[in-house]
């Protein structure tokens, strides 16, 4: 039950700006591990629907906002799997491209305010709990059965890089990277694309309680989460145009404009290799 379908490769990024600091950049594409259940997606899933399987479980219930990639994976990945599944979706009902896709897969969608929305053991208790076959999903799949799939994200055969970077929302997968990355001897290092989120330093502290091999940088979120602006579209389009390589506006494209900007900024000493994880999400492109 969600195997990798085959182990993602690892791409170089070539840019002038690299060779002048003299440190090599890849980037390994769990974009390209399934259309729909992408990069992080998949590797947080993994754990959570084997104990579903194993427990008896038949109906997944999570959390997301409009444009959750996490609600898309779900409902791809659990009809993969022969799960049912039902979100409740923040804000008055909406139609999009994700949302669409999502109820093709059979996934039963309950709009909720934004007031009930905050307490999500209630939204679930009221309308799930007598029902045994059911189990509950965080906002983002976040939690301990998420990180353990999150640290297959790495394996021995990269213990040459110096650093893994990916984009944080949860932390989870910064979290997964961090565990895997210390018995690998490098560092792992998050971006965060949420405003004011510092908080989240907690989070990754509970899930990976005695590691110091890792760092979330607080100051590249530009403006927020799902903000955008012209100046990272306009990066988006010369990192597609000039590798192919295709970033989302909401975290990959500002995890990766984050590391051009520490490159500049001398914060990676020469000779480091950096392994930045591609996790995916790319159809949040087309709701820009
Ligand atoms: C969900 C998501 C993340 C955030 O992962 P966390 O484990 O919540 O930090 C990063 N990148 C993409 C593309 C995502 O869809």
């Amino acid at each position: 039950m969600l195997d990798l379908p085959f182990e993602p490769p690892i791409q170089k990024i070539e840019h002038p700006l690299f060779l002048e600091k003299n440190i090599e950049v890849s980037i390994k594409r769990d974009d390209l591990i399934h259309p729909f259940v992408s990069g992080n997606k998949w590797r947080k899933l993994k754990y959570v629907f084997r104990f579903a399987q194993e427990t008896n479980i038949k109906h997944l219930i999570s959390f997301g906002g409009a444009y959750s990639n996490h609600l898309l994976a779900l409902a791809c990945a659990g009809a993969m799997c022969g799960f049912k599944t039902s979100a409740f979706v923040r804000g008055e009902e909406v139609k999009n491209h994700m949302l669409f896709l999502c109820k093709i897969w059979g996934m039963e969608l309950h709009f909720v305010s934004r007031e009930a929305y905050r307490n999500k053991r209630k939204l679930f208790d009221d309308k799930f709990s007598e029902d045994k076959t059911t189990m509950f999903i965080d906002e983002g799949g976040r939690g301990e059965l998420a990180m353990k799939g999150c640290e297959e994200i790495l394996d021995s055969m990269d213990q040459d890089f110096t650093h893994a970077i990916c984009a944080v929302g949860t932390g989870t997968t910064l979290a997964g990277i961090a565990k895997r990355a210390a018995e690998l001897n490098m560092n792992a290092e998050g971006i965060c694309v949420l405003k004011g989120a510092e908080l989240i330093d907690n989070d990754v502290k509970q899930l990976a309680p005695d590691l110091h091999n890792w760092n979330i940088h607080h100051n590249f979120h530009r403006g927020g989460y799902a903000k955008t602006d012209e100046e990272l579209m306009e990066f988006i389009k010369t990192i597609a145009s000039s590798t192919g390589i295709l970033l989302d506006q909401v975290y990959t494209g500002k995890m990766m404009m984050a590391v051009f900007e520490l490159a500049k900024q001398d914060y990676f000493k020469p000779k480091s290799k950096l392994l930045l994880v591609h996790t995916g999400g790319l159809l949040g492109l087309l709701s820009q």
